[in-house]
C-alpha cells in the first residue's frame, strides 16, 4: 500500500460535516452561524491535525517520524496516535528538560502509551531547534539521524497545501470562515483553498503579533507567494496560548450547554468568544454567512 492508501484506510469523514447553528447573539445582527466540523474528521487524528499529517506521513515513506511540542501539545497527540494506528516509529521532543524527572501528565502519557519516544530537551535548545547544528544534536542524541522531521505544530509546506482541502469544502458555503491559529499553517493552506470572494479571519491564540510574518513565510513556501484575502484578529488570545479567564470558561461552558458542541479549550474557546464579540461590536456585515471551524475537541 502507499501512504495515500494507508490513511485512506482509516476512513477519514471526508468533507467533514456542515452544521447551522441558531444563536441569538448572531442571528440578531443578521449573521448565518455554521460549524465546520474538522474535529469530527477521525476519533484521534482530530480536526487540523488530521489535515496536516497527513501529506506528512506520506512523505514519511514509512521512517521514524521526529516532531517537537510543549508539554501539552495537541500536535505530538495526534502524531503518537497516527503511530500507532499507522504502525510507524515516532518521537517527540519536547520543550522542558525538568519535564524528565517528573510524572508525565496526561497527554504525554498518551503519546507514550502510543508508543511515541519522547526526548526532552532544555528550553534553550528547544528555542534553537531549526538551526541545523542544533537540529543534528538533537537528532543524534535521540537516536533519530535519518528520520523524516515535521516541525513544531506540524505546519511545513506539505502540512499548508493539505489544509487548502478545507478551504476547498468551503467554497460557496460561507462569506467568511473563521478559525483559531496557533503557527498558522492551517488558515495560510484554508486561504489558498476558499474562492477569490471569500475571506479568511484568524484568531491567534499566541500573544506576539508575529503572525502575520510567519504566515505569509508559509505561504510563499507552500505556493510561492501570497495567497487569499485574509487578517487576524489579535485581541483574543487572553494572555497567551493555554491562558484562560473565568470569563472565558464560563463562556465555553455556556457554548456547549447551547448547542451540544465540545468545546476545546486552547483554540475553539477563543474563537468562538472572538466571534461573539465581533459580531456583537458590528464587525460582521448583516446579510453574510459566518462558518467557524471547530479544529479539534477537548
Ligand atoms: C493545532 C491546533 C490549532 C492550530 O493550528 P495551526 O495550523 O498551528 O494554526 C487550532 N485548533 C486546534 C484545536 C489545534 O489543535
Amino acid at each position: 500500500m502507499t501512504g495515500s492508501d494507508v490513511l485512506a484506510s482509516l476512513h477519514p469523514r471526508l468533507p467533514s460535516p456542515l452544521q447551522e447553528v441558531r444563536d441569538a447573539r448572531f442571528t440578531r445582527h443578521g449573521i448565518r452561524l455554521l460549524l465546520k466540523r474538522d474535529d469530527l474528521i477521525h476519533p484521534e487524528l482530530i480536526g487540523n491535525k488530521w489535515r496536516k499529517l497527513a501529506p506528512n506521513l506520506d512523505a514519511a515513506a514509512g521512517r521514524r517520524i521526529v516532531t517537537f511540542g510543549g508539554a501539552y501539545s495537541n500536535h505530538l497527540r495526534a502524531t503518537a496516535a497516527a503511530g500507532r494506528i499507522l504502525g510507524l516509529p515516532t518521537t517527540g521532543v519536547v520543550r522542558g528538560q525538568e519535564l524528565a524527572d517528573r510524572p508525565l501528565n496526561p497527554s504525554l502519557a498518551r503519546c507514550a502509551a502510543d508508543g511515541m519516544r519522547l526526548h526532552f530537551v532544555d528550553r534553550s535548545t528547544y528555542r534553537h531547534k531549526t538551526d541545523p547544528e542544533t537540529l543534528a544534536a538533537i537528532l543524534r542524541a535521540a537516536g533519530a539521524e535519518d528520520a523524516y522531521v515535521v516541525p513544531e505544530g506540524g505546519s511545513n509546506a506539505e502540512a499548508v497545501r493539505g489544509c487548502m482541502s478545507l478551504g476547498t469544502e468551503l467554497r460557496g458555503h460561507a462569506d467568511v470562515v473563521a478559525l483559531a491559529c496557533g503557527t498558522g499553517g492551517t488558515l495560510a493552506g484554508l486561504t489558498a483553498g476558499l474562492a477569490p470572494t471569500q475571506r479568511t479571519l484568524g484568531i491567534p491564540v499566541l500573544k506576539g503579533g508575529f503572525l502575520t510574518a510567519d504566515i505569509q513565510a508559509l505561504q510563499k513556501q507552500a505556493f510561492g507567494g501570497h495567497r487569499g484575502a485574509w487578517s487576524l484578529d489579535d485581541r483574543f488570545h487572553f494572555g497567551g496560548y493555554a491562558r484562560t479567564t473565568p470569563e472565558l470558561d464560563t463562556f465555553a461552558e455556556d457554548f456547549e450547554q447551547r448547542h451540544g458542541l465540545p468545546v476545546e479549550r486552547l483554540y475553539v474557546a477563543k474563537l468562538l468568544y472572538g466571534l461573539v464579540a465581533l459580531a456583537e461590536e458590528g464587525s460582521l456585515a448583516p446579510g453574510s454567512t459566518l462558518a467557524a471551524v471547530i479544529t479539534g475537541r477537548p
